[in-house]
C-alpha cells in the first residue's frame, strides 16, 4: 500500500532515470576517480532534499534525509567502472579512457552495472524524498567509489560516513546480475565468497650458488612454504567448510650461479565463512613465519596484504522478510532464491562496521528471452556475457524500474510508517 504510493510518480520518472542512465554509462569512471559521477549524483540529492556529504572516502557521496521518529536506514550503491574496452555497440557505449594505478592511459566501461546501481539509487532516494509522507525515520543515501579494488566500503567508513546521519539499523544494497530483466534474487546467510590475497616476502642470505652452506637459500624456503600451505584446507579446515589457497605468483633469484636473498609469493585466498577465513588467513601467517623460522632465516618474513572482501552474509530474519515484501510486491514468478557466488563484493563491511544486519541482494538485467533460451540449452556461461565483459549489456527495461522498487520496497520495510503508529 505504502510502496504503491511512493512508487506511483515511478513511470513519470523514467525517461529522466534513463537519461541518468545513458550518461552515467557513456563516461565512466575508475575507482576513485568518480568526480562527474558523484558530483551528478550529489546535485540529485540536494534536488531531492538531502543533505549531501560529498568527498567521503575520497569519492564517495552521503545524502541524509532526517524525516522524524524511527529507524535508520542505508541504502549502498557503488559507482566505479572497470578498466575494460567496451564492445558492446550500444547508442551510448563509453569511449572514455582513464588513468590505472599506473598511471597508464586505459580504456573504461561500466562493465558491472554500478551505473545502473547509481541510477536506481538516484531514483529511489528522489521517490522516497517525494513520498516522506508515507514514513518516518532516517535515510542514509550511500554512492560507494572504489568496490572494484576492494578499499572502498573501508574508506568511507575510516572517513566517518555514519558520523552526519548516524549509524544505520539496517544497511540494504543490489546488484545486476545477468539474469533474466526485472527477476530479483534473494539468499539467506552467505550469498557471495570472501577474497584475501596476501604477498609474502621471505628473506634469505645471498650468497654463490657453488656455497650454499654459507647462505639461507630463499627458493628452498619459498618451496617448503607452498607445499606447506597446501595442509591449511586439506588438515585444518573441517570437511564441512570449504576454502582455496592458490599461491598464484613465486618469484625468487635471477640467474643459476647466485643463490638470492628473497622470495616474493602472491596468494589467494577464497572462503564463505568468516571463522574460516580468519583461520586461513592465521594459519598462512603462523606457516610462512614458521618455516622462516626453520630455515634459519635472517630476518622475519612480511605479509602484506594487497587485496580483500569480506564474506557478503544476509541477516537470515531480515532477508526473510524482505524476500516475503519482494514476493508481495512483484509476484513469485520474478523472486526466487540466488545461488552461492563466487565473485566478492566490499559491501557488507558497512554492516560490520555499524554491527547491524545487512541485506545484499540481486536484480536481473539481461533480455529474458535470450537469457531462458540459453538456460534451456545449456549454453549459459558460453553465450551470455557476464559482469566485467567488455559485451556485457543491460536491457533498460524492465531493469530500471525494478532496482527502484526493490530499494522502495525494502527502505519502507524497515523504516517507521506514521499511520501505524496512530493505529
Ligand atoms: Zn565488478
Ligand atoms: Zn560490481
Amino acid at each position: 500500500m505504502t510502496a504503491e504510493t511512493v512508487l506511483a510518480p515511478l513511470e513519470a520518472r523514467l525517461p529522466d532515470l534513463e537519461a541518468l542512465y545513458a550518461d552515467l554509462h557513456r563516461h565512466p569512471e575508475l575507482a576513485f576517480a568518480e568526480t562527474r559521477t558523484a558530483a551528478e549524483l550529489a546535485r540529485r540529492l540536494v534536488a531531492s532534499g538531502y543533505e549531501v556529504y560529498p568527498g567521503i572516502g575520497r569519492t564517495g557521496v552521503l545524502g541524509v534525509l532526517r524525516n522524524g521518529p524511527g529507524p535508520t536506514v542505508m541504502l549502498r550503491a557503488d559507482i566505479d567502472a572497470l578498466p575494460v574496452e567496451e564492445k558492446t555497440g550500444l547508442p551510448y557505449a563509453s569511449t572514455d579512457t582513464g588513468l590505472d594505478t599506473a598511471g597508464r592511459e586505459v580504456p573504461v566501461m561500466h562493465a558491472c552495472g554500478h551505473d545502473m546501481h547509481a541510477t536506481w539509487l538516484s531514483g529511489a532516494a528522489a521517490l522516497l524524498a517525494d513520498g516522506r509522507a508515507s514514513w518516518s525515520g532516517t535515510l542514509l543515501a550511500v554512492f560507494q567509489p572504489g568496490e572494484e579494488v576492494g578499499d572502498g566500503a573501508a574508506g568511507m567508513i575510516r572517513d566517518d560516513v555514519f558520523g552526519p546521519g548516524g549509524k544505520p539499523d539496517v544497511v540494504l544494497g543490489q546488484h545486476l546480475v545477468p539474469g533474466p530483466a526485472g527477476w530479483v534474487l534473494t539468499r539467506p546467510g552467505v550469498i557471495m565468497a570472501a577474497t584475501d590475497a596476501l604477498r609474502v616476502t621471505l628473506y634469505g642470505r645471498g650468497g654463490h650458488g657453488s656455497r650454499p652452506e654459507t647462505t639461507v637459500d630463499p627458493a628452498v624456503l619459498a618451496a617448503s612454504v607452498v607445499l606447506k600451505l597446501q595442509t591449511i584446507v586439506s588438515r585444518e579446515i573441517p570437511a564441512t567448510e570449504s576454502a582455496v589457497v592458490t599461491v598464484g605468483s613465486l618469484h625468487v633469484g635471477t640467474t643459476h650461479n647466485v643463490i638470492a636473498d628473497h622470495a616474493t609469493l602472491e596468494i589467494n585466498i577464497r572462503s564463505f565463512d568468516q571463522q574460516v577465513r580468519e583461520k586461513v588467513v592465521a594459519a598462512v601467517g603462523r606457516i610462512v613465519h614458521g618455516e622462516a623460522a626453520t630455515a634459519g632465516a635472517p630476518k622475519p618474513p612480511t605479509i602484506e596484504r594487497i587485496d580483500t572482501f569480506p564474506v557478503t552474509a544476509n541477516d537470515e530474519a531480515t532477508t526473510a522478510a524482505l524476500t516475503a515484501a519482494f514476493a508481495g510486491h512483484f509476484g513469485a514468478g520474478r523472486t526466487m532464491e540466488a545461488p552461492l557466488v563466487t565473485g566478492s563484493e566490499d559491501f557488507s563491511e558497512f554492516g560490520r562496521a555499524a554491527g547491524v544486519p545487512s541485506v545484499f541482494w540481486l536484480v536481473g538485467g539481461l533480455d529474458a528471452d535470450t537469457v531462458l533460451t540459453a538456460i534451456a540449452g545449456g549454453r549459459f556461461e558460453t553465450d551470455v556475457p557476464s559482469n566485467h565483459s567488455p559485451l556485457f549489456a543491460p536491457v533498460l527495461h524492465p531493469t530500471l524500474s525494478t532496482g527502484v522498487e526493490t530499494l522502495v520496497v525494502a527502505a519502507l520495510h524497515e523504516l517507521a510508517h506514521p499511520a501505524d503508529e496512530a493505529s
